[in-house]
Order: C-alpha cells, then structure tokens, then sequence
C-alpha cells in the first residue's frame, strides 16, 4: 500500500483546507473492500455507537451528509407546506434549502456582529404562528447561545435542530453539542474537522424521532438491509412513509470511524494552531480577529478573521496571500443574497447588514492538523508583511 499523504509544507500551495489521512484510514478502506460488504452494514452500525459514545448522545443516525439529516429531521417533525423554520442567512445554503425542501418557508434573520451566530433577538422577533422550528448554526464550531435558544423555543413550542456541521467535539457550558436538544445534526464532509469522504450523523434523545430519523434516510423501510441480513424472513419488510435514499456505505463509515478516533486529537492541534495565529497575528490595525469565549470550548473549524477597512483591502488581502500560495476561503454569502431566495421568496441586500458587513469583510485563512507548524509560521508572518 502506498504511503499517506504527507504534511502541507512551506512550499507547497498551502490550500485553505485539507484532511489529514495516514495509513489507518488507507487500511481501515482497504479491509471493507476485502470483506465484499460496501453498502450500509457492520462499519455504519459500530460507526453509529461510537459517535454516540463521543458525543454523548441517546441515538446517533449516520446518513450520507448533514444536508440528508436536516431534511429527514424536518420530515420527522412533521414541518411542510405551511410553515415557517428560522434559520440564520450567515450560513451554507443547505440550510436553507432543507426547508425549502419540505415546503415550509425559510425565514432567515441576521447575526451577532461578533460571533456571527443567529442573533436571539432577531431570532424571537421573527417568529410568527406558522413557525414551527429554529435551526441555529454552530459558525466555525463556537456554539450558538443554545440556552436563549432553548429557553425562545419552549416559551413559543419550537423544535430546535442543530446544524452542527462545524461542531464535532465542541463542548458548550461543559456538555458536548450533540448530547442535548431536540437534534443536532454533523457532517463528514471533506472540509469538516472529521471526515468520511462525504457523510453526515444525526444526534438525538428521541426514540421516536430516531426511529423516524432512520426510516426515512432509507425509503421508509422498516428495516435496513443489514438488520435483515441473515434472518429468517430477510426478504420480508415494510415501508411506512415515503422515505428517501440518504443511507451511508460502509466503505465511508469505516474512513470515519477512524476519524473519530482521532477527533479530540484533531482538534487539540487546532486549538494548539489557533492560539499561535492568535499569537502571531495580535495588534495588527485593520484585522478583527476570533477569540476563545469563556462559556464554549470551540473546534477552531475555521478561522475567520474581518478586514475592517472593507471588501477592497480584504480582497487585496485574498490576492496577496493567493500570491505566495496560501489559499484561504470566504465563508459565507448571505444567503439571503442568492438569486434564487430573492425571486422565491422576497429577500433583497440590505435585509440583514450585519450579515453583509461580515461577508465584505471576512476571510478564512487556512488551519487544519495536516499543516506543519512551518505552514502556520508563513501563514502568520504573510499576513502580518500585508498589513506593514
Ligand atoms: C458543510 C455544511 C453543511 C452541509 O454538510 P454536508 O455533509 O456536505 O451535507 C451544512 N451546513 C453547514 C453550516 C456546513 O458548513
């Protein structure tokens, strides 16, 4: 078997991200190939109780992305035609979508101008009799302030769906996200802190939204392929609601169990990494830089800084840092300014100016375990040249 990807160096193009995988990742693949079994099976199942077990969650639901179990969240609450979901426009547009998916309307409201995580107030102010659920989202792994949320959702009966695609292994007030709420829901996309190729895991404390959760990723069969295998009867099933192909191969669930294990791990070295950008990169004038906040301990799933003098400077900032090949990412256009949920459904720039500043503004520069300490050391020291 060949040798693991090495280490981003100096001289590389050091991309904005990029998973960090050896030799266990390329044998725990390899051994799924061997065993002739590839689709949903003994991997996902062991997957599913060890993310569990991480996270401190009654049920974890591996599914094929996050997007899939933020769709079947939706269904399994019942939320369609008619209703109203609240969401924040400061995120990737599969948030967004997912409602629109169900037919429910998604009413989007702007951010903290610091933290840049659903605002509470605006949160409360957007709720109407149609609405029927809040999905927060966790930016860049700094949890959202879940017990205004929490505490917003009970006094107007609102479901509250994490989208916890940034926050594997974050901890909010001393529990991990994941282990309390209605749901939260992961992702194993390639850019996420853990990853299994493509993938997505739905937490929950509900039997009865696990069992839904369940059912409808897979057609809404009552029982998987691999809960029949070997049975008497196993041809034998039942399909109780219209359900969707969302299920996980193990081939990837058997990538991310070997992530998983490495969770804590991943994002010691991103705290480790973040601090020395935090170090290095203090006192520049004209950049706004993340902070630690004494209720969460965060993932560092990004590390978003704002170019206070505006979008000119942060994209002269973009070039220079393209210039000595270091690649950064730009998280997030509002999605509010998409075509699309202007023409469907009213949105126009200027809705939410806290969300707009922070998108003319912001940069995510590069910080994930694949770097070498060298890497970071350049990354710091290109910044700071800019700003001289
Ligand atoms: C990545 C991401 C998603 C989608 O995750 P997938 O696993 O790719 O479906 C959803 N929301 C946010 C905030 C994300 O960053």
């Amino acid at each position: 078997m060949s040798a693991p990807l090495p280490r981003v160096e100096q001289r590389d193009f050091i991309n904005y991200c990029r998973p960090l995988l050896e030799q266990a990742e390329l044998e725990a693949v390899q051994k799924v190939l061997e065993s002739g079994w590839l689709t949903t099976g003994p991997n996902t199942e062991a997957f599913e109780n060890e993310f569990k077990q991480a996270v401190g969650a009654r049920h974890a639901i591996a599914l094929n992305s996050c997007t899939a179990g933020l769709h079947v969240a939706l269904c399994a609450m019942g939320i369609g035609p008619g209703d109203e979901v609240i969401t924040t426009t400061y995120s990737f547009v599969a948030t967004a979508h997912v409602i629109t998916w169900v037919g429910a309307r998604p009413v989007l409201v702007d951010v903290d101008p610091e933290t840049f995580n659903i605002s509470p107030e605006q949160l409360e102010k957007a709720i109407t009799p149609r609405t029927k659920a809040i999905i927060p989202v966790h930016f860049a792994g700094l949890p959202c302030d879940m017990d205004r949320i929490h505490e917003i959702a009970a006094r107007h009966d609102l479901w509250v769906i994490e989208d916890a695609a940034h926050a594997a292994g974050v901890d909010y007030k001393g529990a991990k996200i994941g282990s309390f709420g209605d749901v939260a829901v992961f992702s194993l996309y390639a850019t996420k802190n853990i990853t299994s190729g493509e993938g997505g895991v739905v937490t929950t404390s509900s039997d009865e939204l696990a069992a839904a959760i369940r059912r409808l990723g897979f057609f809404g069969i009552s029982k998987d392929i691999w809960e029949r295998h070997g049975k008497p009867r196993a041809w034998d099933y039942d399909v109780r609601s219209q359900g969707f192909k969302y299920n996980l191969s193990d081939v990837l669930a058997a990538l991310g169990r070997v992530q998983l294990g490495r969770l804590d791990t991943f994002n010691r070295m991103r705290r480790d990494m973040a601090h020395r950008m935090l170090e290095g990169l203090s006192g520049i004038k004209g950049l706004q830089l993340p902070r630690e906040y004494p209720y969460a301990q965060r993932n560092w799933h990004l590390f978003p800084v704002l170019v206070t003098d505006g979008a000119e400077r942060r994209d002269a900032l973009i070039t220079f840092l393209r210039e000595r090949k270091i690649g950064t990412g730009l998280h997030y256009i509002p999605i509010h300014l998409f075509t699309f949920y202007q023409q469907q459904y009213g949105y126009k720039p200027g809705d939410f100016p806290h969300a707009e500043k922070v998108y003319a503004t912001e940069v995510s520069l590069p910080l994930y375990p694949a770097l070498k300490d060298e890497a970071i050391g350049w990354i710091i020291q290109s910044v700071r040249d800019f700003f001289r």
